[in-house]
């Protein structure tokens, strides 16, 4: 069995013609993939009967089905706990903002990366998520919520950089007018830094936003928080996304989770200006999401404040992130861990 939702349209064109069909179909079943998002080859009512039943034998499709939603009462964040054809679990958060639907999507069951405060990595990795896979996530939002999402942050479980291919595919028809048709300034790829990845991405000529989670601005803090430092430091990953920033014209943003007295002090702020100085960086200040196995406190607001006005004197622009959904959990990794456990 082939998943066909994860075919080009090039790709779908040559199966098409070794069924022997004409070449017209290849723009329907396309369609009705991406565009409509539909879950079953059942539902493309334009076939006839037998033709459907000719591409259940050979072709399925990778859906994200509903297992459970969650409403936020005080922003309408919605949370989405998705089953996955294998009986996996991914999470997708969908955002409303003042310019539109925003969605923060996973990029694998599970994660690799091990990073201390994060609650994607509890459950172990299991398996990268085919494009179809990603693109379904925001098709059964959009069609369970009737509203058309805009933009795309791929901050959800896993690493984007670490399922490469099923990433670049996935960017390349959510941005395809054929489909779904979200530009590419507004998808946002979100990296712990894996540094061979963002050469690769920066030659790809598909100048999505690329965003950084540093966290600390010194190798033996950020390796005590995330283990892929030691294999790519502080320095190299700045100098990979300063050559990002000037290949591809677009701003690169750092995401800097303050957790209490481990990298929210003053010497902290001043020396990730020293090193973000000079290249129209942006850092995003994240209050951390206390995750119960982690431990971790956030920072008290006037620390936040106070990190926030020493990079904005030291001229580094940043913000401090609004925390939306939180009567729902919203922040990933955390509902497909209690499945798992079978809470
Ligand atoms: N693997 C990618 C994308 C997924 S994580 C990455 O590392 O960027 C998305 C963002 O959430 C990252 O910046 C990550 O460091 C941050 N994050 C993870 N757990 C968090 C927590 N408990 N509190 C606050 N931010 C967290």
């Amino acid at each position: 069995m082939t998943e066909i939702k994860s075919l080009t349209f090039d790709e779908l064109s040559d199966e098409i013609s070794k069924l022997n069909l004409p070449k017209f179909r290849t723009e329907q079943i396309y369609r009705w993939l991406h565009k409509e998002g539909v879950n079953s080859l059942d539902e493309m009512t334009n076939l006839s009967k037998d033709l459907r039943a000719k591409l259940c034998e050979n072709y399925f499709i990778a859906t994200c089905e509903i297992e459970d939603k969650y409403v936020s009462k005080i922003d309408g964040t919605v949370k989405y706990l998705f089953r996955l054809y294998d009986g996996e679990y991914v999470e997708s958060v969908v955002m409303k903002y003042k310019y539109g639907y925003t969605i923060c999507i996973s990029s694998q069951v599970g994660c690799k990366m091990g990073c201390k405060f994060c609650a994607s990595t509890l459950a172990g990795f299991k398996r990268n998520l085919l494009s179809a896979e990603m693109e379904s996530q925001i098709h059964s939002a959009q069609n369970d919520l009737g509203v058309r999402i805009s933009h795309i942050v791929m901050m959800g479980i896993g690493e984007p950089l670490d399922n490469y291919d099923n990433v670049v595919k996935f960017m390349r028809t959510v941005n395809d007018e054929k489909g779904i048709n979200i530009s590419l300034r507004d998808i946002t790829v979100s990296t712990c830094g894996v540094v061979p990845g963002i050469f690769r991405l920066m030659d790809e000529n598909i100048p999505v936003t690329l965003t950084l989670s540093l966290h600390a601005p010194f190798d033996d803090m950020r390796s005590k928080m995330m283990p892929v430092n030691d294999k790519w430091g502080v320095d190299e990953i700045i100098s990979a996304c300063k050559e990002y920033a000037q290949k591809t014209s677009r701003r690169v943003s750092f995401e800097y989770t303050l957790i209490n007295g481990v990298n929210d002090s003053e010497a902290c702020a001043k020396a990730l200006a020293e090193k973000l100085k000079g290249f129209g960086a942006h850092v995003n200040l994240i209050p951390v999401n206390d995750v119960e196995e982690r431990g971790n406190v956030r920072s008290s607001d006037s620390v936040i404040n106070n990190f926030k006005d020493t990079l904005k004197s030291l001229g580094i622009n940043a913000t401090i992130r609004r925390t939306l959904g939180k009567d729902i959990n919203a922040s990933c990794g955390q509902l497909r861990r209690k499945k798992k456990s079978g809470d």
